[in-house]
């Protein structure tokens, strides 16, 4: 949709001439034929482009029909875009440099540059900028520069599914120079569609002049016989992240049954807890009355260790923080286990020492564990 500029915007002028004077195919001086109108935001202010356009002006030359444009012209923004190339730039450093927000850069481009936009049009130029940025990634000239000084290249396949449920995005990266070489949704792991990813990777190796030492990927099926089809002789080996996550997976499965276990195990903490809050309910002391006689505070006292064990195990229950070298089950066991032994440091005070309480909360903490 066009962007509609308001009335009182003030915007700079400025004339576009066509590079080219004369007439390439019969030498005549170009004249020019009409104007193109475009106003464009830049970080410098709006800016109202006059493209003047030119043709030949011999009716008999095959040129004749031909308008040509000022090259400048796309250099200050592409066709039909409302935001110049200094302020796509800007957005799309911000969005994946600084990982600014939609809404942040949103309202540091009205407050700073007075250019207001909804967010919808940002997130659409934030595309475009990253459409810009693969593409020169894959340069032919850029990729033959980056990869001058290197003598073979190391190439990993992976599929990654950026939101669950979504097709499954295959990437092919580089790993000497560590660059995404290229990357597309498939909607099969089908050998086939595979194959077609190798095969590109090959054209691109081929294209750099580079020989392709190894590859590697977490082994599927389709990267095993995509890949000895394609780069036949290529050793080809695990990933070691994928190695590692392969190996750690069944000590996973089985920390995540260990867990299940316990939590199955540790139950009625909130029984245990109603029961404390309402004992303590009728003792809460109204503002300004008179403190609790003594007798009662050891009670309440009592009361509240037991709330905070409650919520001591609740948070050992709910901690799921780890990975399979730190597996959360072990941790899980141990800090529970502590707990037990705290709660029978206080089971021997309390038989050694006074008796603290009837309360019925004790009994079923000591044979809840
Ligand atoms: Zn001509």
């Amino acid at each position: 949709m066009a962007y509609r500029w308001p009335d009182e915007t003030v915007f700079s002028r400025l004339e576009l001439h066509v590079e080219e004077q004369w007439c390439q195919t019969c030498g005549n001086r170009l004249r020019v034929c009409d104007h193109r109108h475009r106003r464009v935001f830049t970080l410098q202010g709006p800016l109202h482009v006059v493209c003047k356009l030119v043709h030949c002006p011999d009716r008999v030359c095959p040129a004749h029909p031909r308008t040509l444009s000022p090259e400048a012209e796309t250099t200050l923004a592409m066709p039909w875009w409302v935001l110049g190339w200094d302020v796509v730039c800007w957005l799309g450093q911000r969005r994946f440099a600084r990982h600014w927000s939609v809404g942040q850069i949103r309202a540091e481009l009205g407050d700073t540059y007075q250019i207001r936009l909804s967010a919808d049009a940002i997130e659409t130029y934030i595309h475009r900028y990253q459409q810009m940025l693969a593409a020169r990634h894959r340069d032919p000239q850029r990729m033959a520069g980056v990869y001058a000084p290197v003598d073979a290249v190391i190439l990993a396949i992976d599929g990654l599914q950026p939101e669950k449920g979504h097709e499954t995005l295959y990437v092919v990266r580089e790993l000497v120079q560590k660059r995404v070489w290229f990357a597309e949704a498939l909607r099969s792991s089908a050998t086939a569609e595979v194959q077609q990813l190798l095969a590109q990777a090959r054209t691109w190796a081929e294209r750099l002049g580079k020989p392709v030492r190894l590859w590697m990927s977490d082994k599927q099926d389709a990267f095993v016989r995509g890949i000895a089809a394609e780069f036949p002789g290529v050793p080809h080996r695990y990933c070691t992240n994928h190695f590692l996550r392969d190996v750690a997976k069944p000590i996973l499965e089985a920390d995540s049954r260990a867990k299940v276990k316990m939590r199955r195990t540790i139950r009625g903490l909130r029984a245990i807890e109603r029961g404390v809050l309402a004992e303590q309910h009728p003792t809460v002391s109204t503002p300004g009355a008179a403190p609790d006689p003594p007798e009662a505070q050891p009670e309440a006292v009592a009361r509240e260790v037991v709330l905070e064990y409650c919520a001591a195990t609740r948070g050992i229950l709910n901690d799921d923080q780890g990975g399979p070298l730190h597996p959360p089950g072990i941790r899980m066991a141990e800090a529970l286990g502590e707990v037990r032994a705290s709660l029978q440091r206080n089971l021997e005070a309390q038989k050694g020492g006074r008796r603290m309480s009837d309360s019925p909360v004790w009994p079923a903490t000591s044979t809840g564990g």
